[in-house]
């Protein structure tokens, strides 16, 4: 008989494991306890397999033989407990994907940049003509892809909810761009127990394995400290020369892997900013190990064009400039955005707090910010931690509201910035949503 696969949430990832488990011979029952959108559920009408919306068959569900679960299904779900007390072993799509491909795989992580670093090493990659994907958070899922369109290289952002579900998986080059505080609210507001599941990137890796890691997080270096992996290492950071990896000297970003050498200047990278900096030289690093000629790098790096949503630049109205930084759902990544600002910033910030503690932006804020605009549907903690500090900081509910009071709040020359640190349930569907609003609102000026 086939074995049964259970795949919780039928989004990308579980549709595409639901692809993948047909292909591989399981018989495939899919379960979203919400509503399907509808083109999954068009594609699961069209595969042979069972499927349920709005609801957990339990008794089916529990007749398994393997879960896959959406990295959005927390592991504290009813559902997911029961499944792990009846001794099934619930897996993230990544996992499952990696069982059916011998592609090699370029897994990154961190708290911040992943992104925009997944999407810099697909593109050298695709520049030196490797036949290669690119999924995880990005696009495509992973299983969809190794199901359809088999490559040689995968390049896989991974979060940490894909992560805790990750047991045999085993990433050839791994990036952990930093460590620091967010969705504690998956992890028992534990910041250890965040940053175990990051380390799970580095499971299964041999010696013949490279670890590319940024050097001035202590969190990382003092964990790789206590753990020494044996494995080959790459640091990348300011505080450099390495034996082995990336630094900045003079403005040079140096890169040596193999006893190598590769220069570029940092006012050739297309992405500027110190995050961006380091971003590349992560890119960098990896895109030399699987030895990519130094041309072909230097040229994707001072053509690749940004993400949307990170520190983009829209448009300039009467001299202000306004950029889009609706990605930074976190403090730290707003912590660049302001640490990139010229001064004279008008800073929108605020939505869903995840426990912020916004004392590292204290200085920066103090430096830069000449106004605040609120913009949440609770902007309380913003007015106790900020009125202090800034002479203006004034509340909008809405993005229209937001845009025209940061526009009359600045003058010729200065920044507005949209950098919330916060997530954007309260307002707006999701980051994109709140990041495409603002955008339209300022061009509409
Ligand atoms: P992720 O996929 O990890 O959320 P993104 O590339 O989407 O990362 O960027 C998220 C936010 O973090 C953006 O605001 C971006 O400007 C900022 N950012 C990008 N790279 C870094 C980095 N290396 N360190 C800190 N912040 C970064």
């Amino acid at each position: 008989m086939n074995k049964r696969l259970g795949i919780l949430g039928a989004g990308e990832s579980g549709t595409g494991a639901a692809l993948l488990g047909v292909k591989q011979g399981f018989s495939v029952f899919v379960s979203d306890a919400g509503t399907i959108k509808d083109q999954y559920r068009d594609q699961l009408k069209a595969m042979p397999l069972t499927w349920e919306e709005g609801q957990h068959d339990k008794d089916y569900l529990l007749r398994s033989d393997l879960v896959v679960k959406s990295p959005g299904i927390p592991d504290s779900a009813p559902m997911v407990r029961d499944l792990r007390e009846a001794g099934i072993s619930v897996i993230s799509e990544i996992e499952f994907a990696g069982q059916y491909t011998k592609a090699k795989k370029i897994c990154i992580t961190g708290s911040n940049g992943k992104t925009t670093t997944t999407m810099m090493v697909y593109f050298i990659l695709k520049n030196a003509g490797l036949n290669v994907g690119m999924a995880g958070n990005i696009g495509d899922s992973f299983a969809r892809q190794v199901a359809e369109n088999e490559k040689d290289y995968y390049v896989l952002e991974i979060s940490s909810f894909q992560l805790d579900g990750m047991f045999g998986f085993k990433a050839d080059v791994a990036i952990l761009l930093n460590i620091t505080p967010d969705h504690l609210d998956r992890y028992d507001n534990s910041f250890t127990k965040y940053r175990e599941s990051k380390f799970r990137l580095l499971q299964n890796m041999k010696s013949a394995d490279h670890l590319v890691y940024y050097a001035d997080d202590k969190e990382i270096t003092n964990e790789l400290a206590r753990r020494k992996p044996d494995m080959q290492l790459y640091p990348f950071g300011f505080s450099g020369p390495y034996e082995q990896g990336a630094w900045i000297d003079d403005d040079i970003m140096k890169i040596v892997v193999h006893s190598k050498e590769f220069n570029m200047s940092i006012f050739d990278l297309s992405l500027q900013g110190k995050h961006n900096a380091q971003n590349s030289m992560a890119a960098s690093i990896a895109s030399r190990v699987l030895e990519i000629r130094k041309e072909t790098i230097r040229e994707s790096l001072s053509d690749f064009q940004g993400v949307e949503h990170r520190l983009e630049p829209v448009v300039k109205v009467h001299g202000i400039e306004f950029i889009n930084d609706s990605k930074a759902t976190n403090v730290n990544s707003t912590w660049y955005a302001l640490e990139t600002m010229k001064n004279q910033v008008v800073w929108v910030v605020g939505g869903v707090d995840k426990g912020n503690d916004y004392t590292m932006l204290f200085p920066l804020v103090k430096d830069k910010v000449k106004a605040i605009v609120c913009l949440g549907k609770d902007n309380t903690k913003l007015h106790d931690v900020f009125d202090d500090i800034v002479e203006t900081v004034v509340d909008a509910d809405n993005m229209n509201e937001a845009v025209r009071t940061a526009y009359y709040l600045s003058e010729k020359g200065s920044q507005v910035l949209l950098s919330p640190a916060c997530a954007s349930f309260d307002l707006f569907d999701n980051y994109e949503d709140r990041g495409r609003q603002f955008k339209e609102f300022v061009r509409n000026l």
